[in-house]
């Protein structure tokens, strides 16, 4: 399905196609994706495992390359750049999120962050994107000393700390009970507001769909619809 956007757009997708592997071994991940992402917005992506959800955010995160198709970032052709400029683009733009948080475990939560901030153009403090977290006074915490909810917000502010354009988060509750993860969600939705970042959110969790600007429904490696949210909840009203 192809959908018409009028706002600028943060980024887009071209018939994009990903096939893992080769002959009778071949998986299609991707089967021709158009999409549209406008800037600012955040977007949700629901679809059982295994519809190629992870694949579609790592390919537009600029972590893997598509086989065939076109992925832009504003104007420019992601599929065209070399590998040099390809991580020039995550390292400027694009912010991520896992699913377990991926934090050194030998480093504290100050660290962690800092290990983001020391590389990147334009980054705020470690401090200012750990309190922008509500983690300000755990910033000297290992990640052992912090429950998920914290670990995955110390996650959230080294991918922010950057101040990316960009934030993608793939399964971002899917370790947390709904309780922490209502918690998560109003970080990421703060973070929307406060920095502007367009945020993409992988989730088989279809209550998380309620506070999305859209909606994209994908199935085996296609987009089966697009639903534009007229009534955004807060994080706060979602029902799980
Ligand atoms: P989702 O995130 O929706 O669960 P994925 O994008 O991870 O789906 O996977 C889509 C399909 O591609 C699945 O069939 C999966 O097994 C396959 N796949 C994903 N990554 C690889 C890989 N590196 N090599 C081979 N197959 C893969
Ligand atoms: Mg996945």
């Amino acid at each position: 399905m192809v959908e018409t956007v009028d706002k600028p757009l943060a980024f887009q997708t071209k018939n994009l196609t990903k096939v893992y592997g080769e002959g009778n071994a071949a998986v299609h991940a991707l089967r021709g994706v158009d999409l549209q992402i406008p800037s600012g917005e955040i977007v949700v992506l629901l679809g059982a495992s295994g519809s190629g959800k992870s694949t579609l955010l790592n390919i537009v995160g600029g972590l893997d390359r598509a086989t065939d198709g076109e992925v832009y970032f504003q104007d420019q052709c992601l599929s065209d750049l070399s590998n040099d400029k390809l991580t020039l683009y995550r390292r400027d733009h694009v912010g991520f999120v896992f699913q377990f948080y991926n934090l050194m475990p030998s480093l504290t939560a100050y660290e962690n962050v800092e290990l983001v901030t020391e590389i990147a153009d334009n980054p705020m403090e470690p401090q200012t994107a750990l309190s922008l977290v509500g983690l300000a006074d755990r910033a000297d915490h290992f990640p052992a000393q912090l429950s998920g909810g914290e670990q995955q917000r110390v996650a959230i502010a080294r991918a922010i700390a950057k101040q990316p354009t960009v934030l993608f988060c793939d399964e971002p509750t899917g370790a947390l009970d709904s309780k922490t993860g209502r918690v998560i969600l109003k970080v990421l939705k703060d973070v929307n507001e406060r920095l502007g970042a367009t945020i993409m959110i992988v989730t088989h969790a279809a209550s998380t769909a309620a506070m999305a600007d859209r909606v994209i429904h994908f199935a085996d490696g296609r987009i089966r619809e697009i639903v534009k949210n007229e009534n955004k909840l807060s994080p706060e009203e979602i029902e799980w």
